[in-house]
């Protein structure tokens, strides 16, 4: 591998440790006039110019940072990537006054989205992700959970994590895949019978995925379905993520915490019992502020769970039902004006937060010995970025020390 030094940066900003919670969360450290020396794909050294360069050794790739702001590589955690068609009808239906059960009864809602799946091969899941991740890369987005979940049979959801290792291999962004079988009930069968086809997957599921998630919701799985799918998950060896409380609180962040999950996501409805509990879990609470600005409702209480103490990550949700965005920095932007954020906790929340979530380790924090996965931005100072919003402000991304996209 090649080394790269990035020259006397305007501002290196970071989290001090994975992760940061509660009041953490709002402290990062900044360096104005900073240098960093990449090697191997590891930060290697940082700090003055002049001590930098006694570090180098040969010929590195110079980028000169003068003008820019280096934050780490963005990761996303809570994602639904694969997937074919688009839901541009329902989206009209619903701006037109219908709400989203009925626009999706019209359009056909997340059973389109599984029937278009279903119906693509793997090599066109392959193409059109690969479209998405390309976008992405773009706006700083280094790593990435992505989660099967619109096969809802044995052989559609192997094809969508097959799927997910193919994109894995073939383009920057470090993907992690977490098997959502239990996401929608398909048609034709209950949720009886289908739970039953879960647990029955999960063993052959254990090679091809890191975490396994699930629904619980009304209408969906409930507490005890989710408690019989994560039972056998973990005896397969699969960490734990949920959707829990988005449309009604029902007990899925005190089951999930309880089992050791690493993440509980969406949370919009969650009880003051269980913001409590987060304060003092170590399982991550992730916002995805997309969905309350698409679908037009209510959003997650983030400030309280961060004065509670909670760990709080923020991701973007990108599905085509309720949040085609795969823009992160959008989300800091919401955050803090939606939920009364600072920007270091925005920054915290889609860097070291969200890496923590997802296991990886030495990652989302900018440090000697850390991975180097960096996204430089077109910024005089690093509060600009959730400030000035709506415009991607990345200029150049950084993945294990290889640049790999740049704007110039
Ligand atoms: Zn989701």
């Amino acid at each position: 591998m090649g080394h790269l030094f990035i020259r006397n940066a305007r501002q290196v900003v970071t989290a001090l440790q994975q992760p940061a919670r509660g009041p953490d969360m709002s402290r990062v450290k900044v360096y104005e006039r900073t240098s960093l020396y990449v090697r191997d794909g590891i930060i290697r050294a940082m700090g003055a110019l002049a001590d930098v360069e006694k570090e180098i050794s040969g010929q590195p790739q110079v980028v000169d940072a003068e003008k820019q702001v280096v934050l780490p590589g963005l990761v996303d955690s809570h994602t639904h990537l694969v997937f074919a068609g688009t839901r541009e009808e329902e989206f009209c239906l619903r701006n037109a006054g219908l709400s989203y059960q009925e626009a999706a009864g019209r359009a056909g809602g997340i059973l389109s989205t599984v029937a278009a799946t279903r119906r693509a091969s793997r090599e066109e899941l392959v193409e059109i992700g690969s479209r998405y991740l390309a976008l992405a890369l773009r706006h700083g987005t280094t790593s990435m959970e992505i989660k099967s979940g619109y096969g809802l049979d044995e052989e559609q959801e192997i094809k969508l994590l097959q799927v997910i290792h193919d994109l894995d291999r073939m383009q920057p962004i470090q993907l992690v895949p977490t098997y959502l079988g239990a996401h929608a009930i398909p048609p034709g069968k209950t949720a009886a019978q289908y739970t039953d086809e879960v647990i029955a997957l999960l063993p052959r599921i254990a090679g091809l995925a890191r975490f396994c998630d699930v629904f619980c919701e009304q209408g969906y799985f409930t507490l005890e379905q989710t408690e019989r799918i994560f039972h056998q998950a973990l005896h397969c060896g699969l960490k734990l993520r949920l959707h829990a409380d988005q449309l009604s609180a029902n007990g899925g962040v005190s089951l999930a915490a309880s089992m050791g999950a690493a993440s509980v996501d969406h949370l919009e409805q969650i009880s003051r019992t269980e913001i409590a509990l987060l304060g003092s879990s170590n399982t991550c609470a992730t916002l995805l502020p997309g969905v309350s600005l698409f679908l037009r409702y209510g959003y997650p209480p983030g400030r309280s769970l961060i004065d509670h103490g909670a760990i709080v990550a923020l991701a973007s949700n990108f599905n085509p039902g309720s949040c085609m965005c795969l823009n992160l920095q959008l989300m800091m932007s919401l955050a803090c004006t939606q939920m009364a954020f600072s920007p270091e906790e925005a920054i915290n929340a889609v860097t070291v937060n969200a890496a923590y979530s997802l296991g990886l380790e030495r990652t989302g924090l900018i440090a000697a010995g850390a991975m180097a996965d960096l996204v430089l931005m077109d910024l005089a100072d690093y509060r600009l970025a959730p400030y000035f919003f709506g415009i991607n402000h990345a200029r150049m991304v950084i993945k294990r020390g290889r640049i790999v996209w740049a704007n110039v």
